[in-house]
């Protein structure tokens, strides 16, 4: 009977699927509305608030592709005579005619009048003469010009997270300033009596405050700004005083720890009383069942459970694809699950589990998933060496060799 109530409601609430519990969080959250100028240097991982462009047609010329010789392809074999040479960032060229040639390196301009490079490899030359042995089909190895596309052309989109390869792409653009989304400001707030500092020594009945270092770098490997963080003791009007300034600076406010069903658990009241809408409280999930999430108007409440697993889970489960959606990124927004097989035994019980792991390539190709050995959601070695989440349907029995799915981590 007690184990029915635990599946089915948190301090009241109904748990919620994963699903239906981000679907309300995604629901509520709309993206940055302004965008600010940045220095293209400094926008790697920063999502594009302004399509950047092509600021002229690409290639401007046609350039060959190759080390050879331009020439008219119709006139077939026919030995040719070679004007100049062509190399990458001459600006003047000649004409070319019947009987006529320029040796070109790769990326110089093709001149008017040739339609084809001959591959040096495919040519001999002697005395100023060229003798072409096999002749390329016509347009071969030239970069026509506009075939990366006429000026204005859309190369990367507002909402895209850019990357190192995006801005190689938008340097060829000549994008010096690029329009970006400012990053959502996130206050961290560890809560607990027992939370000391995580580089102090702690008492027996004390420990080290490792989730706030956990939460503030997955927050910023999502695309969010930690503003502030600090810690919280389990007092109702200090957690409100500190929920409150949180609440003056912060898009988003994160908590761990105090959400659960402990006598000072007492954050879903503190939260009530300074009108945060409760979304959810409470998702049917192992571990961190008993995580809360709410807004007031555009400003987002993530309440973690303070279990070192359950909050760095959680974290990954909502609070990613929440930063994605405040930072204005669009798709892909969330690590999609990938196949894989087990090399540890794994089981679930009455709801989804998601277990620490660290996956690896195998010999055969296939990528081994391996749990992370844990003791509980309480277990924080066990987030050793994790690079992924193994995601388990219900009452779920899986051996050695049995294929599953994961998610990869960061
Ligand atoms: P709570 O959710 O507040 O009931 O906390 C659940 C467990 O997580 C307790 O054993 C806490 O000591 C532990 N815990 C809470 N906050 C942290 C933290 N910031 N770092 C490490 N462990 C924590
Ligand atoms: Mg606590």
């Amino acid at each position: 009977m007690t184990s029915d109530i635990c599946e089915s409601q948190h301090r009241g609430n109904p748990l919620v699927s994963c699903e239906s519990a981000l679907s309300q969080l995604l629901m509520r959250a709309t993206p940055p509305r302004s965008a600010e100028p940045i220095p293209l240097l400094a926008s790697l991982g920063r999502v594009l608030g302004k399509a950047i462009s092509l600021d002229r047609m690409e290639p401007p010329l046609p350039r060959s592709a190759m080390d050879g010789f331009a020439l008219r392809s119709e006139d077939q074999e026919i030995p040719r005579e070679l004007l100049s040479t062509v190399y990458a960032g001459t600006a003047e060229v000649p004409m070319i005619g019947v009987g006529q040639a320029v040796a070109v390196m790769t990326g110089g301009t093709v001149p008017p009048g040739a339609d084809t490079v001959v591959p040096v490899e495919c040519t001999e030359v002697h005395e100023g003469t060229l003798f072409v042995q096999e002749m390329p089909l016509a347009g071969r190895h030239i970069r026509q010009a506009g075939e990366m596309g006429m000026e204005g052309k859309e190369i990367l989109h507002a909402g895209q997270r850019m990357t190192s390869a995006d801005i190689t792409a938008a340097a060829g653009c000549g994008a010096k300033e690029v329009q970006v989304f400012p990053k959502p400001r996130v206050v961290i707030l560890s809560t607990g009596d027992e939370v000391v500092p995580w580089d102090t020594i702690p008492e027996l009945h004390e420990v080290r405050d490792s989730n706030r270092v956990g939460v503030a770098l997955q927050v910023e490997s999502f695309g969010g700004f930690v503003v502030e963080q600090t810690h919280v003791l389990d007092d109702p009007e200090a957690l409100e005083s500190s929920v409150a300034d949180a609440l003056a600076i912060g898009d988003l406010v994160i908590t761990i720890g105090g959400v659960s069903m402990g006598q000072k658990d007492h954050l879903p009241e503190v939260f009530a009383s300074l009108h945060v809408e409760k979304l959810f409280h409470g998702v049917s999930v192992q571990p961190g069942k008993p995580v809360w999430a709410g807004c007031r108007n555009q400003q987002f409440v993530l309440g973690l459970p303070g279990n070192p697993i359950s909050s760095f889970v959680m974290l990954e489960i909502f609070g990613r694809p929440l930063l994605n959606q405040l930072s204005g990124q669009h798709s892909p927004k969330l690590p999609q699950p990938q196949a894989g097989v087990l090399l540890t035994p794994a089981s679930s019980r009455k709801r989804p589990r998601y277990l620490p792991a660290t996956s690896s390539v195998q010999e055969d190709g296939l990528i081994g998933v391996r749990v992370c050995e844990e003791s509980g959601s309480g277990d924080w070695s066990a987030l050793a060496g994790a690079n992924a989440l193994l995601l388990l349907p219900p009452r779920a029995e899986r051996h050695v060799g049995d294929a599953i799915t994961y998610l990869p981590l960061g």
